[in-house]
């Protein structure tokens, strides 16, 4: 895709108009009359004869600079464009004008074709990309030192600075006109302009607008979070742009407000410099970039920079090969970069976000990839046997059969222990598929060979559980399995420590102090980890150092979604359990008010009357641990003194030592507390069949994926099990939000809903989750871009893994690996 010939006439008005007008650079509905030409000059027409193409590029510049110019440069350089643009349309040969319909291959043919020579001349005219800012004669030191307070230091930094959104003037309307449910542009007068710091909340200031145009009145708000934004400067600050008279563009979404009044929501707002005349006169471009500003930068600064240093755009050699891009339909990057920020028409955003999007997920999949063909190229010593006599005797225990899921992940695994590289490989299982055995005998394939195995988990009270399963099925097999964690006191750990040193330990259950100094094993084949986000790079260094490459087995009851999977798990091999063992019984999911309440303690009651125990979820509060002990030790102290005297309630937070933990759980496994109330440490794996109700109070707090796991804490007998989420919000999105766990049990599809309703780093659990930052990307969205970019990327990296092939995107991987993935990823 290239540029097409300019709309001659549209230009020839705006020389005239900005003549008439006294030279003053006028605003016009899109862009800046300086800003329109230099863009107009920065494209060349396909084709054009090199030494035109050197004028356009010395036209893009001076008229990019032109604001700084005196009113007699400026009427000269106007004038002088006026007879250029004459000339082009009447050549003195006896071709036809270019502007008559129908002619335009004869247009080109006028323009010779490129001779490499000159083109390197043109080039050389262009910015290089990685100039500084401020050596660009348009830009200047001033500007560059504000354009620095956003990270843009060279005009490769500013060609990639993406705006977040664009204003689209061609879908100006009127205020009599506007519909809800449509995407506008407004241009009206700012009739009363009020900012103040919201009543309700301390940190969000409220900026609220009467606009009016000739056909009506409207009030749009704009909100800012933040306590930066709260000072009384900031304030008055945005009363004096926007102050009473200013002419403005207000760009976004109609919505009907409750009083049945027409509303902008969260509307971009450009400030406008002219009056209507001047608006009306200049019909040119369309849409213009927004882009994040910071205090004292404001949209110009960043705009007219980005022009003056698009021409260099010309230097950018696109790192995708051309059969690439032909076979994804990709933008070339140069015409990509152009169109993301000064698009010809929404068409070509469409194309140019998708290529760059593409480069975000395409990057990121290749570097993911050659980590992991990097990975398969260690040799690991523990090579196992898939078939032997301990793995045979196991299943003959075993009082059930696997699941079809489960014996398929099984046969994975055991395929990937018999190679020569180490295994990583993730299982993603729902709550309750049955992960515990499948990580079995993954143990009993490495010990059958005379490998010893670690399994892990992420808390004492997991790892307790795990080993106390474990060592039902191992004394049957009559294998030895103990327990270390740091609660082990120090004769059973030194007693433990010299078992695995000869050997004789087989299998060593327990949290992470496991893998860590001083604990040696004689020859460990295997790495279980449950529940665990994922095995990290600094883990198995950890191992490496100890010159051990063990195979690494890592298991989650937290699925995601599979664009999240191919983000974070890129680099490893997944394995789903996506089958229950028959005849669970579906838990009884319902979302209720506060006024609901008495039910949820009668439905408590019935079940206590019938043997069963009740678990009552508190949330973390702002996550202070302090408020979180406060908020369960109340509610605790609540529960057991005014609703339910007659039962034992019990406690388990954060706060607890290991032993009282330890001790709340063991007497609610053995029922002599009736319900627990705990803080979100039951979320993961604990398991006590027996408990029939959750209840989790201000539910609406929890991520839908985390309110699943806790979920899954019941439903583990063979009794019916119910789930009550109290709601304490009002707000109508927390309700919607939380019906879908009435509607579903699926995790997957749950875990998608939550990325829909909260962003995928919240999904994760944590803010600081390894979600890469994507600019464009969207992992909502873009999830077809994503498989052709993974698509792609598996290609190259089967044709040629050092990528030494494409030495450019070779480069390229480097940049922007270290940008994605915060650095040390390519060591
Ligand atoms: P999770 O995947 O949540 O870790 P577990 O491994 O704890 O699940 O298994 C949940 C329960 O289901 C356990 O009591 C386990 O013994 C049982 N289970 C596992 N696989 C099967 C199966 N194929 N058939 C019947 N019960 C099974
Ligand atoms: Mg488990």
């Amino acid at each position: 895709m290239t540029a097409d010939i300019p709309d001659w006439i549209r230009l020839e008005k705006a020389l005239e108009i900005e003549a008439q007008q006294g030279f003053s650079d006028l605003m016009g509905r899109q862009y800046r009359f300086s800003e329109f030409l230099s863009l107009t000059f920065g494209q060349f027409p396909p084709g054009i004869a090199t030494i035109e193409r050197r004028r356009w590029q010395e036209l893009a510049a001076r008229f990019a600079n032109y604001p700084s110019l005196s009113p007699d440069e400026r009427q000269h350089l106007v004038n002088h464009t006026r007879r250029y643009i004459e000339y082009l349309q009447k050549p003195p040969s006896p071709h036809p004008s270019p502007t008559s319909p129908g002619n335009k291959s004869q247009y080109q043919k006028k323009l010779h074709p490129t001779t490499p020579v000159v083109e390197e001349v043109s080039r050389r005219l262009a910015p290089k990309l990685d100039d500084q800012l401020s050596q660009l004669a348009e830009i200047g030191s001033r500007q560059a030192d504000k354009l620095a307070r956003l990270g843009l230091f060279t005009v490769r930094d500013l060609l990639f600075y993406y705006p977040r959104d664009h204003i689209d003037y061609a879908r100006q309307v009127c205020i009599r006109e506007l519909q809800p449910g449509e995407t506008v542009t407004i241009i009206a007068t700012v009739k009363s302009c009020n900012c103040f710091t919201s009543p309700k909340n301390k940190k969000l200031t409220i900026l609220e607008l009467q606009l009016r145009d000739n056909t009506g009145r409207i009030k749009i708000n704009r909100f800012f979070a933040g306590s930066r934004y709260t000072s009384r400067g900031w304030q008055e600050s945005l009363k004096r742009r926007y102050s009473p008279g200013t002419t403005l563009a207000a760009c976004g979404l109609v919505k009907q407000t409750k009083y049945n009044m027409m509303t902008l929501e969260e509307p971009e707002l450009e400030v406008l410099a002219g009056p209507g005349d001047a608006i009306e006169s200049l019909t040119i471009g369309r849409v213009v970039p927004i882009y994040s500003l910071t205090e004292g930068v404001v949209a110009n600064v960043v705009r007219n920079a980005v022009i003056a240093c698009l021409p260099a755009t010309i230097n950018l050699k696109d790192p995708l090969p051309h059969g690439l891009r032909e076979k994804y339909r990709l933008m070339e990057l140069k015409d990509a970069i152009q169109n993301i920020h000064f698009p010809k028409d929404n068409e070509y955003l469409q194309a140019a976000r998708r290529r760059l999007v593409f480069d975000e997920f395409f990057y990121l999949q290749l570097g993911l990839l050659q980590r992991q063909q990097k990975a398969k190229q260690i040799q690991t010593s523990a090579i196992l046997a898939p078939k032997g006599e301990l793995i045979d005797r196991f299943y003959e225990i075993l009082p059930f059969q696997l699941t079809g899921a489960q014996q398929r992940v099984v046969n994975e695994i055991l395929n990937d222990l018999q190679k020569p590289t180490p295994m990583n490989r993730l299982v993603q299982g729902d709550v309750g598929s049955g992960k515990t055995v499948v990580a079995v005998i993954a143990t009993l394939a490495a010990i059958q060979s005379g490998y010893q195995a670690a399994l892990m988990a992420p808390t004492e009270v997991l790892a307790e559980q795990h080993y106390r399963k474990l060592v039902s099925w191992f004394n049957l097999l009559h294998l030895p399995v103990e327990l270390l964690t740091g609660s082990t006191r120090a004769a059973k750990r030194r007693e433990i420590h010299a078992q695995l040193e000869t050997g004789q330990l087989p299998l060593l259950v327990g949290t992470h102090a496991l893998i860590q100094d001083p604990v040696n094993f004689q020859q460990l084949g295997l790495v279980v980890i449950d529940e665990q986000h994922r095995f990290g790079v600094e883990q198995r260094a950890k191992l490496q150092q100890k010159g051990i490459q063990p195979h690494v087995l890592t298991m989650t009851a937290t699925p995601i979604p599979r664009t999240l999977a191919l983000t974070i798990h890129g680099d490893l091999d997944v394995s789903q359990i996506d089958e229950l063992p028959p005849g669970r019984q579906a838990i009884t999911t319902t979302v209720l008010t506060n006024s609901q309440r008495p039910e949820a303690y009668d439905l408590i009651r019935r079940e206590i009357a019938q043997g069963r125990q009740v678990y009552v979820v508190l949330p973390l509060v702002e996550e202070s641990e302090k408020l979180d002990l406060r908020s369960a030790t109340e509610e605790h102290r609540k529960l057991q003194e005014s609703i339910f005297p007659e039962y034992k309630v019990g406690l388990l937070h954060g706060r607890m030592s290991s032993a009282e933990k330890d001790a709340a759980i063991s007497q609610f496994r053995q029922q002599e507390t009736h319900i627990l109330v705990s803080t979100t440490v039951v979320e993961v794996g604990v398991d006590v069949p027996n408990a029939t109700v959750m209840l989790i109070e201000h539910a609406e707090r929890f991520g839908l994926s985390q309110l699943h796991q806790l979920r899954g804490r019941v439903g583990r007998g063979a009794a019916k099990s119910y789930c009550l989420l109290m709601n304490s919000s009002r707000s109508p999105e927390a309700q919607q939000r939380l019906k879908v766990l009435e509607q579903s049990q699926d995790g997957f599809f749950i875990s998608e809903m939550d990325m829909r309703f909260r962003g995928p780093g919240e999904v994760l659990g944590t803010r600081q989750s390894g979600v890469p930052d994507f600019t464009l990307a969207s992992l909502v969205e873009d999830e077809e871009i994503l498989t052709l970019a993974r698509q792609a990327a598996e290609k190259i990296i089967e044709l040629d893994t050092t990528l030494e092939r494409w030495f450019l995107m070779k480069e390229e991987l480097k940049l922007r690996y270290t940008r994605l993935m915060g650095g040390a990823i390519l060591t």
